[in-house]
């Protein structure tokens, strides 16, 4: 199984952010949207990088209320890594793990296509198994 079935069944929306949005406004939408990341995209529409919960949390600790008025690219994380849809779920799992987040942008080509989650990919684990099992069983009712 690979990214793009992922991506077939939930979709290619992405929410983004302008390096300039500011952490309040971040976390708004993060909160209303019950998103756990958003992507900041330059000027340009390349992604510049990443926020998460994380690094919300992370500005709290670190500045307390005055990190709701830093920008999303005083906060972010630069070096965003990246998948292609066509890498397998074992794969994504694997960069995820390796990585220490739970977030990936798939991008081919320099197109942004989408973002898979650790909850998109559980989900969709979990959907596997239950069919896997489905037709394990009527296999055996049908020997
Ligand atoms: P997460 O587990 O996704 O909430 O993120 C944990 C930390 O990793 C945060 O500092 C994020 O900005 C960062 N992060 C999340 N996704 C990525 C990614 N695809 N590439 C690089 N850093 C990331």
């Amino acid at each position: 199984m690979f990214v793009s079935d992922i991506l077939s069944q939930k979709g290619g929306t992405v929410f983004t952010v302008a390096p300039g949005t500011s952490v309040a406004q971040v976390s708004q939408e993060l909160g209303l949207r019950r998103i756990g990341s958003v992507l900041v995209l330059d000027g340009e529409g390349a992604v510049a990088g990443i926020v998460s919960e994380r690094d919300l949390v992370r500005a709290l600790a670190s500045h307390g209320a005055r990190a709701l008025e830093l920008e999303a690219r005083q906060v972010m994380t630069r070096d965003v890594v990246t998948c292609d849809p066509d890498e397998s779920i074992d794969q994504v799992m694997e960069t995820m793990t390796r990585g220490r987040f739970r977030h990936l942008p798939v991008v081919r080509r320099g197109e942004l296509l989408g973002l898979v989650s650790i909850g998109d990919i559980v989900k969709f684990r979990l959907e596997e198994t239950r069919h896997e099992t489905e037709a394990l069983r009527a296999y055996i009712v049908a020997g």
